[in-house]
């Protein structure tokens, strides 16, 4: 297994609508193993293909131990409302509180193309929409109020001159200069 160079903000492939998954293949399956090595290496809970760089609709999470694999993921259900502070694996080191849907249902394929529904609150609910928003280049700064999104954009300013190739070599970078909320990055 592999870890691969995050892409961070400012890359184009973050903004870019992902393509569905029509099949698992064995390189498929290598990049959902070296997409969880990456976010272990990131020490992360989510990580969704455009981050490494990559086209396919296709996510993965691990949260206290559940591991999920998202292939063509959707929401088909949603309900009430909450907020819970967000960071991202791709604007690290920039945090701020998102308010979504609290409880949703997510319909996806696992990695053997076999399909299931995961319904979820907390932690894994903001998750789940954090990915599937990753994979129609969607960003959590989009969630944000103008204002909060101009201070979030400000912190990154400060930040992404330590990526001058839009990317993260998590091979390379002290991670130790990373430790404090990152944990619950996405
Ligand atoms: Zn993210």
């Amino acid at each position: 297994m592999r870890v691969l160079p995050i892409r961070v903000l400012g890359d184009p492939v973050l903004r870019q609508e992902t393509e569905v998954v029509g099949g698992m293949t064995p390189e498929l399956r290598r990049l959902v193993d070296d997409m969880f090595e990456t976010m272990h290496a990131a020490k992360g809970i989510g990580l969704a293909a455009p981050q490494v760089g990559r086209r396919e609709r296709l996510a993965v999470i691990e949260i206290e131990g559940q591991r999920v694999v998202l292939v063509n993921p959707e929401v088909v259900a949603s309900s009430g409302t909450s907020k819970r502070e967000e960071g991202c694996l791709s604007i690290p080191d920039v945090f701020a509180d998102v308010q979504r849907p609290a409880v949703v249902r997510v319909r996806a394929l696992d990695a053997d193309f076999r399909p299931f529904e995961i319904e979820a609150g907390d932690l894994m609910s903001a998750c789940l929409q954090h990915e599937i928003d990753h994979l129609h280049g969607r960003l959590f700064l989009d969630h944000l109020s103008i204002l909060k999104r101009r201070r979030a954009l400000a912190e990154w300013d400060a930040i992404k001159g330590d990526y001058p190739d839009l990317r993260r070599d998590l091979s390379k970078e002290d991670l130790a200069a990373h430790p404090s909320r990152e944990d619950e990055s996405l």
